[in-house]
Order: structure tokens, then sequence, then C-alpha cells
């Protein structure tokens, strides 16, 4: 901390000019997350800058409005609550939160049932696909329980839903399935899901639950597809968490989850205040936060309506449409997202040879300001490297073009370059291993000491020793 202070007018500039070096939010097409808001909210987030969420009893409307936001969400996703009845659910500080409440619903839940039956509850799983968020690897850590990720492959990048159910056993808290995959905005089939799952708890006798991790499709399925049966219409998913700052149009800092009735929110996580005379449960991670992201979602809703909503989704995923077929034109891409679920376009070059010149294409784009990451496919299809677009309200088909055009400029400069030799390989993250390799000249996985890596010989010529390791710039985890 410095010693002495300075005029807010410099404070303000020194810290002004240094942010100017930030990416630029609205090119930054990496993210789901709302990067713009109209002017009357941003109005409505400046005035409520310093109220405190958690002083219920000072800001009573606050927690209305927040009541209200769970129980229109509750109702968007079919919950059986009647019109007088109060929906089950809390905002957070966005869905990592949720999940986190939603799992440890989960883990109570199972374990209280085991303690009655005299059972051990010393070993809860979950059961998801690999293309699982970070945010689930963190509920598992930090909450103790044991993460089973049934494994995508090239040309199927979601979980499977028979398999998932293959991999539940008696100690299984919940299987979680996606509502768009983080890596390719592909619904997954949450019918088929509980279609299967309920079977297996017929013969099993267990009750396995389903959460769904709607954190991006949860604003975007009841607007574009409600024929997609994915929520509480279906028996076995207990909660659902979304992220309001994602589709739900809110900048950072807003989640939801939301539970089918109070039997899946366990008692004793709910803590009881009472503000203005009446009860007041809560249920979240942190004590104080702001309150403008709540009235920020509670504007958005009031103002847009399902109306709104939905225009704003035809939108991106018509601007969505522009984009696909423009990079299919190109010729070099394999599209990897589907043309019903996130408003995204995934794609990686056709040439299996070429899937390195992902991350150069990554780095030339961002010459011109476009933020796009590259990132290589979850086990076991990671020999497969896609960029990813998020298509959000602001990116309008202006950009597009304009985003198209770089692509191509882009693509004629890589096309020169020399070509990368290709190998295949998972980091896969564990201390204290040790240096040796195995296979033969055709195959095998090297250990490192920090890693191991999966490589294959594509040809003849191109022996191990001369296989460069493309580390740099490799992002794979934290994508949001
Ligand atoms: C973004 C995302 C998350 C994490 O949500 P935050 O709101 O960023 O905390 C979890 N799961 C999925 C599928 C996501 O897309």
């Amino acid at each position: 901390m410095p010693e002495r202070s300075i005029p807010k007018e410099a404070a303000y500039q020194i810290i002004h000019d240094e942010l100017l070096l930030d990416g630029n939010p609205r090119l930054n097409l990496a993210s789901f997350v709302t990067t713009w808001m109209e002017p009357e909210c941003d109005q409505l987030i400046l005035e409520a800058m310093n109220k405190n969420y958690v002083d219920m009893d000072e800001y009573p409307i606050t927690t209305e409005l927040q009541n209200r936001c769970v129980n229109m969400i509750a109702h968007l996703f079919n919950a059986p609550v009647d019109e007088a009845e109060t929906a089950v659910g809390v905002g957070t500080v966005g869905s990592s939160e949720a999940i986190m409440l939603a799992g440890l619903a989960f883990k109570k839940r199972w374990q209280n049932k085991r303690k009655a039956e005299g059972k051990p509850y010393d070993k809860p799983n979950i059961v998801t696909g690999a293309n699982v968020q970070v945010c689930w690897e963190k509920f598992a850590r930090y909450f103790e329980v044991e993460l089973k990720e049934v494994k995508v492959r090239e040309g199927y990048y979601v979980m499977d839903p028979a398999k998932a159910v293959e991999m539940v056993d008696e100690n299984t808290i919940c299987i979680t399935a996606i509502l768009g995959s983080t890596y390719n905005g592909e619904f997954e089939d949450v019918k088929l899901l509980n279609n299967l799952l309920d079977q297996n708890n017929k013969r099993t006798g267990w009750d396995t639950p389903i959460h769904v991790d709607a954190a991006s499709g949860g604003f975007v399925a009841p607007f574009l597809s409600p024929e997609l049966v994915w929520d509480f219409r279906l028996p076995l998913v207990k909660s659902i968490n979304v992220s309001g700052h994602k589709y739900g149009l809110v900048y950072a800092g807003v989640g939801w989850v939301v539970w089918r009735s109070k039997e899946d929110l366990p008692e004793e996580l709910i803590f009881h205040i009472n503000y203005v005379g009446a009860d007041q449960p809560t249920f979240t991670l942190n004590f104080s936060k702001g309150s403008s992201q709540i009235i920020a979602q509670y504007y958005q809703f009031l103002r847009m309506g399902f109306e709104g909503y939905k225009n704003v989704m035809q939108n991106c995923m018509e601007s969505a449409r522009q984009l696909r077929e423009g990079l299919d034109r190109t010729g070099s891409f394999n599209i990897i997202s589907k043309e019903k679920g996130i408003p995204l376009v995934a794609f990686a070059f056709k040439d299996k040879n070429k899937q390195g010149l992902a991350y150069k294409l990554s780095k030339a784009l961002r010459h011109h300001g476009w933020i796009i990451p590259a990132y290589n496919m979850p086990p076991n299809a990671e020999h497969v490297t896609i960029l990813r677009v998020v298509v959000r309200e602001d990116f309008g088909r202006q950009l597009v073009e304009k985003l198209l055009s770089h692509v191509k400029n882009a693509l004629n400069e890589l096309v020169d370059a020399p070509a990368i030799p290709r190998i295949t390989f998972t980091i896969d993250v564990k201390p204290g291993k040790f240096i040796k390799g195995d296979g033969d000249e055709h195959g095998g996985v090297l250990h490192l000491p920090r890693a191991s890596v999966y490589w294959k010989q594509e040809k003849p010529e191109i022996v191990h020793k001369e296989i460069s390791i493309l580390m740099e710039d490799q992002k794979t985890k934290g994508v949001c």
C-alpha cells in the first residue's frame, strides 16, 4: 500500500489506463457471461451498489424480488408448485455456488437414508459425463464426493445415458446431466436418462436422483424448445441450476438453484432468518453479497417477459447459424456443435494432422481483438482440438461477418505455415510419477514427473523423438 494519498482524479486515471490493456469484454467470445445490458438496468445496478443482500430485515423488497425470481424460474422449469405455493430455491453468486448447494443436498439426503438403513455412508459418488464443467470437480474435492465420469468419444461429446446408468451403484448420490455441454453446447438426453435410471431404480431398489446442470441451457431451452422434456416434468429430476449471468442476460454475479419440492432439500441445511416478522429460509455458502445482480435479474424478467427472452434467443441462434455456415464454406472445418443446443459454434480443423493449428488460429484472431479459445475435448476424445465461439445477445450479424473475414485471412496465412506433426495426448496431473515410457514405436504412454502423455505415431517418418508437444496456450479447464 502506498505511504501517501493521491488525488482521486489521478487514482482514477492510473487505474483506467492500466485496464485498457485488458481484452474487450464484447469481443470475448470465449465466455457465456453477459457483457451488455440496457442503460436503464445499468442505472438500477448503480443505485443498488451499496446494498448488502444479506440484510434482509433492512432491505425486505430486495428479498421479495429474489423470491419472485425463484418462483418465475421454478415455473419456467415446470416445478410441481401451485400458484399459491412458494417454490424452493435460492439466488447465488453463479452456477458454481448453486451446484455446491445442490450437491450438498444430495449428499445429505443420501447420508440420512443410509444412516437410517444402518449402512455405511462414507463413500458417496456422483456420476457425470467427462464433459462436466470444472466446478463439479471442485464440488467433489471440497465436499469429499467421488466423481465418476463417463468418457466421451470422437463424434459423441456428451454423456451417454446408458453408460451413466451402468456406473450407478448404491453410493451414487445423483447423476448430473448437462443442459448445454460447455464444450460444444449440446443438450444431453435427460429424458432417456430419466427412463433408464427409473428402470434401474426399480430393479435395484435404489432411488438415485438426477440433477440438471442447466447453467447455460436453462434460459435457452424453455424459449426455443418448449417441447424438449428435460426439467421437473421428469420425475427423477430433483434440482436444477442455471446461471443468471449467462443466458439469463445479467452481468457476472448471479446464479440460481431450484428444487423440485421441500422434501428434496434436507431441513438441516436451511438456516431460518426472521425478517419483518416472517420466516426467510436461507441456504447459501456466502454471507454478504451485493444486491445489484438480483435486482438486475428481476429487471430482465419484468422488462423482457417470455416474449423478449424468446426473441433474444432466436436472434442468437440466427447469428450462430450464419457463423456456422460461413465457417463451413471455408472447407477447412468440421462443425462440432449441434443445430439444437446453446447458441454457439464449436469447430475443429478437418485435417487430423492440423488439429494443432486451432491454437495458432486462436492466436491469429487475437491480433484482431477477438478472444476465441482453442481447447482439447475431454477423455477419450482429447485428440480433437476445437475452437468455440459463444454467441451472445450483443454479437450481431455485422460482427459475425467481420469475424468470418478475419478467420479467412488468418487461414490463408496459416496454410503457408509448416505442418505440425500430430500428437494426441492427455495431461493427467498426478504428482509423484516418474519418467518412463511404454508401448512401441506405434504408440504408448510416456510418463513425465507431473504428467502422462499418450502418444500415437501417425506416419512412419515421424518418430516420437521428433514430436513436439504443443502445450503453449492450452486451456481445457476454466472454460466458462
Ligand atoms: C458456466 C457453467 C458452470 C459454472 O457456472 P458459473 O455461473 O460460471 O459459476 C457450470 N456448469 C456449466 C455446464 C456451465 O456452463
